[in-house]
């Protein structure tokens, strides 16, 4: 790729609207902002939340009333206990000194030299979060207790962790003040309320594909500009998710659904919005015009992927190569699909990590489902599969979902690349399974002890209609 045009000079700030965000006090709450231009970006944070809190889009057009619906205000209602509860304020305004903190250290290196070791944020780090880091391949890494370290900012972490332990930063002369004003918006426009489609979810993958980045069949063929892609996509996978589904979306004329004609309506709207914080923090504005716009094809290429009603597509494909032993990692098409089928895997990676974290996702991906049933019920409209809290449990889900999701794609991806991780990956998901499976047993021991319920009688019913309904109807992705 060719970089042209870089801007070296004095940098400038400017928030969103430009010039209407400058020469006003700003307040939202206890916080008083003035608009010097360093301050327009903490407005455009802001600006995310208030946006957030009125529902999904301020210029929401539909014929249908659950379009109004605020979904989050209703996870909220409905008491899942996530990390925006009653510290949401302190949460923001400790990000929003974080990142003065950083800004005024990037200020006082910026224009000194290029040579710079890229770990300015260091102070801005927990010490115990640092360390992690250094450990950032580890399979094991426990992105939960990373996410605490960091104070809920484990996505702009990790992930410019990453960009800079690549020299992406440098390679790519990306400036760091929009890089990290893209990262922040990214993870802010994450639902946070979302039990299991947030921040972390997608901080998650981006590990995971970190991971799989270092595998030798990759590392030794990838080019720096795979590796940007790869990162990218993943922490922005997931973007604005609104925690339903597709199905539920068509089902209520949501104008996402007509937007993208009924089809991977949550992946396009996730690559859209990435673009979209590309575009407007101009990350990429150094670069030709057509080399960002190729990135941003490619970008939407990696999301659109996940589309898990599409996992067949993409594993027949996979298969199929396999078999011809014709991957040739030299060739970028190639590469492209390969990048593609690491980012499925790390989307869907949960149930192959260490019980107590996959446990958590797996308790996490469930409520979501369950919370939009409970909203279905309220509204008097059919329950999607998965999503009756009376009729499921976590653990049939998780097995149908293993069996008939993740197990294949991980099989032939151990195919592909023959390591250690890949091997560790399926004995996890194996004793993953099992531990389900046994709780399963005690579960219908209690049960059967207490005599039969008309619960056990649908749970009966429902563990065998899921089974075969989660390769099309799964909304883990
Ligand atoms: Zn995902």
């Amino acid at each position: 790729m060719k970089l042209e045009g870089h801007h070296k000079g004095p940098h400038r700030y400017r928030g969103r609207g430009g010039s209407k965000v400058q020469s006003k006090i700003w307040r939202r709450g206890a916080i008083s902002y003035d608009s010097s231009d360093q301050t327009a970006l903490y407005i455009r944070m802001l600006d995310v939340r208030v946006r957030s809190q009125v529902g999904f889009e301020p210029e929401r057009r539909s014929s249908h009333p659950y379009l109004r619906i605020d979904f989050r205000t209703l996870h909220t209602r409905l008491g899942y206990g996530s990390s925006s509860d009653g510290s949401g304020t302190e949460r923001r305004v400790h990000r929003l000194l974080s990142f003065q903190r950083y800004l005024h250290s990037s200020r006082l290196l910026r224009g000194i030299s290029q040579q710079i070791p890229l770990h300015i944020l260091d102070e801005d780090y927990n010490g115990q979060a640092q360390c992690m880091l250094e450990k950032v391949g580890n399979w094991n890494f426990d992105i939960f207790l990373f996410d605490r370290l960091t104070n809920g900012n484990s996505l702009v972490t990790l992930t410019f962790h990453l960009l800079n332990k690549y020299g992406l930063v440098e390679l790519f002369q990306l400036d760091m003040v929009k890089l990290w004003r893209f990262l922040v918006m990214v993870q802010e426009d994450y639902h946070n309320d979302n039990p299991y489609h947030n921040a972390v979810h997608a901080a998650d993958v981006t590990q995971a594909m970190y991971c799989f980045l270092q595998e030798p069949m990759l590392a030794k063929s990838l080019t720096s500009y795979d590796i940007l892609l790869g990162l990218l996509a993943a922490a922005t996978h997931d973007l604005g998710h609104p925690g339903v589904n597709q199905p539920f979306l068509i089902k209520t004329d949501h104008y996402l659904a007509t937007l993208y004609r009924n089809t991977s309506v949550l992946e396009n709207h996730h690559w859209k919005s990435a673009v979209g914080l590309l575009r407007e923090t101009r990350l990429f504005s150094h670069l030709p015009a057509e080399d960002s716009l190729n990135m941003e094809r490619e970008l939407g290429s990696l999301i659109l992927a996940t589309d898990i009603s599409r996992q067949n597509d993409y594993l027949s494909r996979f298969r199929m190569h396999l078999d011809k032993e014709n991957l040739c990692l030299s060739n970028a098409s190639h590469r492209h699909f390969v990048l593609q089928m690491a980012l499925k895997c790390a989307d869907i990676c949960n149930p192959c990590r260490p019980w107590e974290l996959s446990k958590q996702w797996s308790e996490r991906v469930t409520e979501e489902f369950f919370q939009q049933g409970d909203i279905e019920k309220k509204h008097k409209l059919e329950v999607s599969p998965l999503c009756d809290r009376e009729a499921n449990t976590i653990g049939n889900i998780q097995i149908g979902f293993m069996s008939y999701v993740v197990e294949p794609l991980f099989a032939e991806w151990a195919r592909f690349s023959d390591s250690r991780l890949s091997q560790t990956m399926l004995g996890h998901m194996g004793l993953n399974k099992a531990s389900w499976g046994g709780l399963q047993q005690e579960q219908t021991a209690v049960s059967e002890e207490a005599g039969p319920s008309a619960t056990d009688a649908e749970n009966a019913v429902a563990g065998g209609s899921s089974s075969k309904e989660i390769p099309q109807g799964s909304l883990e992705s």
